[in-house]
């Protein structure tokens, strides 16, 4: 099962998508919880219930996705954590930076406020000169986890989306502009288009990813090479906080951004930077 947050008639739904369309869940069953943010918070019974809706739902309910905006399928997520240089492909080049093997996850957080949706622009801040892209499978937690063992980790998913952690890497690099600065613009956070279910993704260890800017293909690897999987990235994490319903997880990005290209390339105003995960679906943002 797929859900998306979408907005029609200047009302924010919560749908799942069935084909080309999408099924206005509160029209099929208007009991259901209104957002998916509160479907997924409610747990197995609530999906339960959910599937069953979906199952049986009568196509008065549903909606053409062209006649829709998508929103991010949690437009404002509890918490937005980040793993960087997870993918050893991506340290390699990243290694002219100075950045080193990770010996444990590389941790971060982008403000919730940086997250967009799965075709909103990105407006490139005026206070960089180096804006670059990444994309990036990202964890949507189902249920509480603190302390949870590699062996229970996929126990505390709900799903997958795709995510593009947008750097401006003069920023990033910068003592004084970090972090902070430099991953936590407006707009830095575009995702969707879907949260795709552990019903269809069991195991995310095998998903190909891949980028490309104006066409030209930018990014191509796969979830098999990153260096701390999904199940390392949930026991370190929750080791040190609780993982809520909601929480996105942002995996880290394989090689081909800007910054690893000789000469490196940064994206400029007008780009279009498509995004693909498999079994979860396409993001494209415009650069504004
Ligand atoms: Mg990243």
């Amino acid at each position: 099962m797929r859900l998306v947050t979408f907005e029609h008639g200047g009302r924010q739904r919560a749908g799942a998508l069935r084909g080309d369309r999408i099924i206005d869940l509160r029209r099929a069953e208007p009991e259901l919880p209104a957002t998916v943010l509160e479907l997924i918070q409610g747990g197995p019974a609530v999906l339960d219930w959910l599937r069953q809706t979906v199952d049986r739902a009568a196509i008065e309910t549903t909606l053409p996705m062209s006649e829709v905006r998508l929103l991010a399928p949690i437009p404002r997520p509890p918490k937005v954590l980040c793993i960087g240089l997870n993918y050893a492909n991506h340290v390699k080049e990243a290694e002219h930076m100075g950045l080193k093997w990770p010996n444990k996850p590389s941790v971060f957080m982008k403000a919730s406020s940086c997250v967009v949706g799965p075709r909103d622009p990105i407006p490139m801040p005026p206070t960089t000169q180096q804006l670059d892209y990444e994309v990036e499978l990202t964890i949507v937690i189902g249920a509480r986890a603190k302390g949870v063992s590699r062996a229970d980790a996929l126990g505390a998913v709900a799903g997958y989306t795709v995510a593009n952690d947008v750097s401006a890497r003069d920023l990033q690099f910068s003592p004084d502009g970090g972090i902070i600065m430099g991953k936590n613009f407006d707009g830095s956070a575009p995702m969707g288009p879907c949260i795709t279910l552990t019903d269809e993704i069991p195991d995310p260890g095998t998903l190909r990813v891949r980028t490309w800017v104006n066409g030209e293909q930018r990014q191509d690897s796969n979830t098999n090479d990153l260096i701390f999987d999904v199940p390392a990235m949930i026991e370190y994490l929750s080791q040190a906080l609780t993982l809520e319903p909601g929480d996105v997880i942002l995996t880290g990005t394989p090689a081909g951004v800007g910054l690893g290209m000789r000469p490196q390339v940064w994206l400029q105003q007008g780009d279009v930077v498509r995004m693909e995960i498999e079994r979860i679906g396409v993001i494209e943002n415009r650069v504004e």
